[in-house]
């Protein structure tokens, strides 16, 4: 709500640090609340913390194709004879039949066999219900690897008995996924807190403010004990985020404004425009060498004001200007051309900063 309201744009941390620290204050907050154990929270400096996804069945679908990745990986590092597709045909997961639909569904959406397990007369699954699956899957030549526990299960509000659960899960050596979307949240009462016992088990634990905090659908909150395990098979790094590892969204606006920029360039015989361009993104460089190019960009950096950021195109080394403010004016890209033109100077040692104050 708070991120909303100030209109900020966070794809990625440097495009807006202030919405990833709003972020994980509201999650060591509400951790806290949950009196979650210290390896969930930032603020403990561990592995662990807290992200906000879109939904639970979207939280439940990262957790398990992280828990493959990590199943995937450890198995090939013991036999590296084995292909992902022989293991993934061998990967079975758990959680019992009053599981929320969206369970199966991650299943079906990665490719993964789910087996549904029996539960008690309170529809609860028991840890030897479990520890009998993966027992029999086992001596099948299956691979165990991930059990989704639920507490508050959407059917009948039945609780698994999660500390059995995580027993069994520590020690078959599985990744424990709890789904708490609903009832989650009536565990932050001193009453109801005990429902959680069990849940330093986990590996990672799903509440979703959006059932019963008064907070706009969609909002689920995750939980992991190692960001490894989820940043690590997510990790895919473009050449335009080579220095930060985050995200890049498409920008259609001012697209006059970036041909204004793209006329300086193209005007100044010491650049060129290295794309055609479209809409408000221009790729320039020097026509020197890349590194050249490098040490014009971190010329700019170190002035600190404005951002710009290098790629690749095939192997050609370039600059991103971009023009996305709202309140982007002619003098602001101006001011920017003028500190690219001061960056490039220094580098090619032709004009100093007099000079240029002149042009301007
Ligand atoms: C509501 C609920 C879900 C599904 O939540 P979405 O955010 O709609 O995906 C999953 N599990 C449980 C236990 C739920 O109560």
């Amino acid at each position: 709500m708070l991120s909303g309201a100030f209109g900020i744009i966070g794809f990625s941390w440097s495009a807006c640090p202030v919405s990833t620290d709003l972020e994980i204050i509201m999650l060591d907050w509400l951790g806290k609340m949950l009196q979650l154990p210290q390896d969930f929270l930032f603020s403990s400096n561990g592995k662990g913390g807290g992200v906000i996804q879109g939904s639970a069945s979207e939280s439940t679908l990262l957790a398990l194709i992280c828990a493959r990745e990590k199943a995937i990986s450890s198995f090939q590092a013991i036999d590296k004879g084995w292909s992902r597709s022989m293991i993934m045909n061998k990967l079975v997961y758990y959680a019992s039949t009053e599981a929320h639909s969206s369970v199966e569904k991650a299943g079906l959406l990665s490719g993964l066999t789910c087996h549904l397990l029996p539960t008690d007369a309170a529809f609860s699954l028991e840890g030897d219900v479990l520890q009998a699956a993966i027992d029999k899957d086992r001596t099948q030549g299956k691979i165990p690897f991930f059990v989704v526990g639920t507490l508050g299960s959407t059917n009948s509000c039945a609780f698994d008995n999660i500390e059995k659960l995580g027993e069994v899960c520590k020690k078959e050596n599985l990744w424990f996924h709890i789904d708490a979307a609903y009832a989650g949240a009536a565990c932050i009462c001193p009453e109801f807190r005990y429902l959680l016992n069990g849940v330093e088990y986990a590996d990672s634990f799903i509440l979703c403010p959006s059932k019963w905090m008064l907070v706009n659908y969609d909002c689920c909150a995750m939980w992991i004990k190692d960001r490894e395990d989820i940043v690590k098979p997510c990790y895919i790094t473009p050449a335009y985020l080579n220095e930060d590892v985050q995200e890049q969204t498409v920008d259609y606006r001012h697209i006059s404004l970036a041909h204004e920029f793209e006329n300086l360039v193209r005007n100044d015989h010491r650049f060129e425009i290295a794309l055609p361009v479209v809409l408000g993104v221009v790729c320039f460089r020097l026509k020197g060498s890349d590194t050249q190019n490098e040490e014009m960009l971190r010329v700019i950096r170190e002035r600190g004001n404005i951002a710009l950021k290098s790629s690749r195109i095939r192997s050609l080394y370039i600059i991103r200007f971009v023009v996305c403010g709202k309140d982007t004016e002619s003098e602001d890209i101006l001011f920017a051309w003028r500190e690219i033109c001061l960056a490039a100077n220094k580098i090619l040692n032709s004009k100093d900063e007099a000079d240029l104050r002149e042009q301007f």
